[in-house]
């Protein structure tokens, strides 16, 4: 027996845990953040906060936006996969305006952004 091949990444561990065995409760988190939000004129559901909101959950924590995409797409993500803010506002948390994505999408992003101005991916 070899532990070695049943290490799984933390990230995917809690989100699967979350999708096979909290799913109503999720989902119910996720409304509420939804609910504390405010939607400003690109659709973007707004934080009040300063940086990016964190969630608590089943006795760990993320940011909102990834737990949000994650049970509303039903999609458990390895800490390798990121979020991508379409509308580049990192505050928000409409799920319509998130996509899972690698490092070099967020970094493309990223670059897109400065070349294009925010919300470029939008339309
Ligand atoms: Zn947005």
């Amino acid at each position: 027996m070899s532990d070695h091949f049943t290490i799984k990444d933390q990230s995917l561990l809690w989100y699967e845990e979350i999708l096979e065995s909290h799913l109503a409760e999720a989902e119910q988190k996720v409304d509420e953040l939804l609910a504390d939000t405010t939607v400003d004129d690109n659709g973007c559901k707004v934080t009040d906060t300063k940086g990016p909101r964190r969630v608590r959950f089943n006795g760990k924590s993320d940011r909102a936006y990834r737990f949000v995409l994650a049970v509303r797409s039903n999609y458990a993500p390895s800490t390798d996969e990121l979020v991508r803010h379409r509308c580049h506002n990192r505050l928000c948390v409409n799920p319509e305006h998130l996509l899972f994505g690698s490092r070099l999408d967020n970094w493309l992003d990223e670059v897109d952004r400065k070349a294009n101005g925010p919300g470029s991916h939008l339309l």
